[in-house]
């Protein structure tokens, strides 16, 4: 699989960029059908099964297709064949057998072992950024800051004062290492054992800095404040972490790439509502008379105030419901509704006429606003 004509995942599939879940779960069955290398025994179709298996693996789960939106291939690298499928039903795509897909190893052990191997990586770095509800309804543009360590531009990340060179260890040659030797008699010639064991007059360090670079005190790197553009899609999950490749911390090892930044989104506390998923919920707070005979409200919502209407009757806890006034959905179609969770404020103290009324009221009886069986 790497190859460097990777096809883009929603082309693999045959599908539109935004194609829903069961659009997703239906061009995979079709395929993963058509290709399983146990029913095709044509000499491509295993490459073209992983293929399908790949692209699904990261398209049906929607926290890494907004990570493959956003940074393409780079964005979701890395992910091993149990990330990509541990949380797939096969039994609920291709029926109870599953049809035989074992995701433990073998093929998939094999298809995305080569994520794994290469010189050792700089270290990932994690960053969060919180946005307002609006950011995350209409998706966008943000700007994060950070600050991650690079190496020196000063002294190149050798930690020695430009114009100086770390002095060689001698007792090591400048390797770090120290190895004994030594031969061991045996009935038939000798043996030789070699030992190896860190330098331990540069504790491995291969050299000694004697004029430390001014800039990083010898360590070779610098924190650098960076800022980064970053599109954060429309609705997009609460805490999902979007990946970027690239930008985490340098490699100890020379050639080895640096590590992946990763932007840890969220939505930021507000007043006006509270979110869960794609809803948005609110209290509104009516006074006796409004529940009894209803009202007409102004509600904020992301896009402006809206004009509600309270039903008469209305009860306290009562949830209405004003459809589609939420966040967008993150996939899929549509938006989330905004709640309106109703509370009702009684009175601490009426004047001498509102009691009055109150009390006339009450003399009308219990259950007086009840309708009449035609029975009685
Ligand atoms: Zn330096
Ligand atoms: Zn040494």
């Amino acid at each position: 699989m790497a190859t460097t004509t990777q096809r883009d995942y929603y082309e693999v599939l045959g599908i539109a960029r935004d194609a829903d879940q069961k659009t997703i779960k239906d061009a995979f069955r079709s395929l993963a059908l058509k290709y399983h290398p146990d029913r095709n025994k044509a000499p491509d179709a295993e490459e073209k099964f992983k293929e399908i298996a790949e692209a699904y693996g990261i398209l049906s789960d929607p926290k890494k297709r907004a990570q493959y939106d956003t940074g393409g291939f780079a964005g979701v690298e890395g992910f091993s064949a149990e990330d990509l499928f541990a949380n797939i039903d096969f039994g609920d795509i291709f029926g109870d057998s599953g049809f035989g897909f074992d995701f433990g190893g073998g093929m998939f052990g094999d298809l995305f072992g080569r994520h794994r191997r290469g010189p050792v990586r700089g270290q990932d770095l994690e960053v969060h950024l919180v946005v307002p509800l609006e950011r995350i309804n209409t998706g966008g543009d943000e700007t994060v800051h950070f600050a991650r360590l690079v190496s020196c531009p000063t002294c190149s990340g050798s930690g020695a004062e430009p114009g100086t060179e770390p002095r060689k260890c001698e007792t090591c040659g400048g390797s770090g290492r120290k190895v004994i030797t030594r031969d061991q008699k045996q009935e038939k010639g000798s043996v030789r054992f070699q030992q190896i064991t860190i330098c331990p007059d540069c504790q491995g360090q291969g050299t000694f800095l004697e004029h430390p670079c001014k800039d990083c005190h010898g360590r070779g790197q610098v924190e650098k404040d960076e800022t980064l553009k970053l599109h954060i899609p429309k609705g997009i999950d609460e805490a999902t972490s979007l990946r970027i490749q690239g930008h985490g911390m340098p490699s100890d090892e020379p050639g080895a790439p640096p590590g992946d930044l990763f932007v840890v989104v969220r939505s930021s506390r507000d007043a006006r509502f509270e979110r869960s998923g794609s809803d948005l919920w609110r209290r509104e707070t009516l006074n006796v008379v409004d529940a009894v005979l209803g009202a007409k409200l102004k509600v904020p919502t992301l896009e402006g105030e809206v004009d509600v209407t309270i039903p008469a009757g209305t009860q306290p806890d009562e949830v209405l419901r004003l459809r589609g006034k939420g966040l967008p959905n993150f996939r899929g179609h549509g938006h989330g509704d905004l709640n309106l969770r109703i509370q009702i404020h009684v009175p601490e103290k009426t004047s001498a006429e509102e009691r009055a009324l109150y009390e006339q009221i009450r003399a009308l009886g219990p259950g007086n606003n009840q309708k009449k069986r035609w029975w009685k």
